[in-house]
């Protein structure tokens, strides 16, 4: 392709893929521009914590371009726009985005990385989408902790010991990281802090129920690892239900595909991740989750000057699509950048290889599992590893400063530290 101006990069989302591609081109010759809806990048994989008191919210999330002053002088060719995206006119190779004042913006560019992430998969579970809380932003964390909080409030001055124990019940559908995690930290957030809180409840154990369509949890585990995490969280007093397929969600609970139904107040979705709908909207090849097709260059199969990463692109790799994880999304991104330096330097693109750093879940206090090659670890050692790759990836000194603070307070002393209801709108 032959520039006649500087080469003008669009970057849809600030997630992982995005912002790891933006430090690769800072400094780069090319403009380029992020585009999202947030004015801050989140970093997901702590939402669980704000969902249940353990860290704020604001603790986990950087604004973009406090990001972009932190690299510096080299940065000096980045720049952020915050704004929905609204069509692609990929012949024009026009961006159309919608401000923040309503109007819509016509950006010409060279080229295009769509990251835009994932959003929850209900799978046309009557009901799911209407009743079950999902966990894929901040927003949606903090309405879940302020659910969690408020059913307890109401428990306190419940009289029918029915009604009072819906109130105190938690069901996480998906034995997946994020269910396994988010059903840990509930058991120890209701026998820890929200137990001293409300000692008229009397709460000696958690009601919390993990339903799981599969035959183990944490599926792509190593058996050993799995059995592990499921004998923990029943240790810790969750219910741990397997080959629990859920046909129906309803406001005070679910059914079973066998007919058995579980009571609670809250129904939290953990069982799916697809594409981020962005790509439907744009016509771009997908796969049945809603992914984008890409090339092995990343390239979009249409567009060559378009590329894909994260959660949006179904990138293969050994034969096998890579999992909707940080790891992917941050390889991706980085990938998709120097593939973007290549091409302005009329060089050719090269195939993504991904460098397999393992997973890793949390199960609660001293307990976690991990998977890093032919190492296989679990309960303390792996917890601190956890611990400090999580601290790692996280953006912001003072983020990690204030994390690491929240997670010293509950580990001495059992104790939650966000336990406030907050009004997200009038209605709530
Ligand atoms: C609760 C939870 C826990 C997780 N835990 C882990 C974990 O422990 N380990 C792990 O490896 N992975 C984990 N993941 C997965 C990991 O977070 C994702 O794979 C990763 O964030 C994907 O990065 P991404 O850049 O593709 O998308 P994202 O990080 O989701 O970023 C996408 C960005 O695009 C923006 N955007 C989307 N649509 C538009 C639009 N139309 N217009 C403008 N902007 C838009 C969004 O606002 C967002 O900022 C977890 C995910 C969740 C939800």
């Amino acid at each position: 392709m032959q520039h006649q101006h500087k080469p003008r990069v669009i970057i849809v989302g600030a997630g992982f893929a995005g912002i790891f591609a933006a430090r690769e081109l800072a400094g780069g010759p090319c403009d380029v521009l992020i585009i999202d809806r947030n004015n801050a990048h989140t970093f997901l994989p702590l939402l669980y914590q704000v969902a249940t008191a353990a860290v704020e919210s604001e603790h986990i999330a950087a604004p973009v371009r406090g990001i972009i002053r932190a690299l510096g002088r080299r940065a000096a060719n980045l720049d952020f726009l915050m704004a929905e995206v609204k069509n692609v006119d990929f012949d024009a190779r026009l961006f159309l985005a919608q401000g923040q004042d309503g109007d819509i913006l016509s950006l010409p560019y060279d080229y295009l990385l769509l990251a835009p992430g994932s959003v929850t998969n209900t799978f046309g579970v009557p009901g799911a989408d209407q009743y079950a809380f999902s966990l894929k932003n901040l927003e949606e964390a903090v309405r879940l902790r302020n659910h969690i909080l408020r059913s307890f409030e109401a428990a306190a001055w419940t009289r029918d010991p029915s009604t009072r124990l819906n109130h105190l019940c938690f069901i996480v559908v998906g034995g997946g990281p994020t269910g396994v995690e988010l059903a840990g930290a509930m058991a120890e957030l209701m026998t820890g802090a929200l137990r001293r809180d409300f000692p008229r409840l009397g709460l000696s154990r958690p009601c919390v129920t993990l339903l799981e369509a599969g035959d183990g949890l944490l599926p792509g585990f190593p058996d050993s690892l799995r059995a592990y995490a499921q004998k923990k969280l029943q240790r810790m007093g969750v219910e741990v239900r397997l080959k629990a397929q859920v046909s129906r969600v309803f406001p005070k609970g679910v059914e079973l595909k066998d007919g058995t139904v579980f009571h609670a107040a809250t129904t939290v979705w953990t069982a799916g991740v697809k594409g981020e709908p962005v790509a439907a909207r744009l016509g771009l090849p997908q796969a049945p989750n809603g992914q984008v097709l890409a090339l092995p260059t990343l390239q979009s199969r249409d567009y060559p000057e378009v590329f894909l990463a994260g959660d949006i692109c179904r990138a293969e790799y050994q034969g096998r699509p890579l999992p909707m994880f940080g790891p992917p999304a941050i390889q991706e991104g980085r990938h998709a950048a120097a593939n973007i330096l290549r091409l302005i330097r009329r060089q050719d693109p090269q195939p993504f290889r991904y460098f397999d750093k393992g997973m890793m879940a949390t199960i609660g206090k001293r307990a976690a599992v991990a998977k890093l090659g032919p190492l296989h670890l679990k309960g303390l050692p792996a917890w601190l590893l956890w611990l400090a790759v999580h601290l790692t990836y996280l953006i912001g000194f003072r983020n990690r400063l204030f994390v690491l603070a929240n997670w010293a307070v509950d580990y001495f002393l059992s104790e939650r530290v966000v336990r406030l209801i907050t009004r997200q709108n009038p209605q709530e």
